[in-house]
């Protein structure tokens, strides 16, 4: 049987430069995997050519066997298939609840997120619906984020750097409220710097180094040495 989610292949440029090679990747129903690597080893680009935001090859990304690689954006979120991009990326002029609401904006799913339910995960947001998304904390912007890509009922969430920059008391709420999606039965990419973070969530790590995969595994089979030789390329 075909998985939820795989990468065929998967290559993506940005101009003539080419950011990622042959990536193969499995995601099954209700799983959460991480992808681990340094700055630059293309892990954005990743999830940005999931989330159709990268163009690509129709064959080289399928979701339940379909080939979907080659369809925009706003078709992928329609399909269940939603990104919590690097660096949040609200909208500026627009306060929370505004922003809350472009996640659902054209996408007709039905599925249990709402703001009712957003705002039942993430109470702060609810207490802070009226004012512009800039004015939160980075901690708030994150969750705002996450609640938007939320509102359109995925059944893939991609989180893209869900930790980076963000203080330790803050990270641990997110991962709590993570921990909730997950328990919903969502399936989830996440891409991580975190090492430790994500190897106690995820049911499968890749590790990315210079556009291609380096190594693959369940968190308890990994070597942490073998972790850190595919992160680094160091022996
Ligand atoms: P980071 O954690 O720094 O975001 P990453 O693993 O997500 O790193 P990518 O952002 O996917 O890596 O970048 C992969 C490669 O593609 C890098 O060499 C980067 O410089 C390059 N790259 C990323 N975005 C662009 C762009 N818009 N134009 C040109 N090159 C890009």
């Amino acid at each position: 049987m075909a998985s939820l989610l795989e990468t065929r292949g998967l290559t993506a440029f940005y101009g003539d430069f080419q950011a990622i090679f042959g990536i193969d990747i499995d995601l099954d129903a209700g799983d959460t995997i991480a992808v681990i690597g340094a700055n630059g080893a293309g892990k954005s680009t990743l999830m940005r050519s999931i989330a159709g935001v990268i163009a690509n090859r129709s064959d080289m990304v399928l979701h339940r066997g379909e080939a979907i690689g080659a369809m925009p954006a706003f078709d992928v979120v329609r399909r269940g298939i939603a990104l919590v991009p690097e660096g949040r990326k609200l909208f500026a002029s627009l306060t929370v609840e505004e922003n809350l609401q472009v996640g659902s904006y054209g996408c007709k799913r039905s599925g249990p997120w709402s703001l009712q339910s957003v705002y039942a995960l993430f109470p702060i947001l609810k207490e802070r619906r009226g004012n512009p998304a800039t004015a939160l904390s980075g901690g708030q912007q994150q969750m705002v984020a996450i609640g938007r890509a939320l509102m359109s009922n995925p059944e893939i969430l991609l989180c893209d750097e869900l930790s980076l920059g963000l203080a330790p008391v803050v990270i641990k709420d997110i991962y709590a409220a993570f921990s909730r999606i997950r328990a919903s039965g969502m399936a989830i990419v996440v891409v991580e710097q975190d090492i430790a973070q994500v190897l106690k969530v995820a049911d499968r790590v890749y590790c990315m180094m210079e556009g291609r995969i380096t190594l693959t595994g369940r968190p308890a089979d990994l070597d942490p040495a073998k972790i850190h030789a595919a992160y680094f390329g160091a022996d």
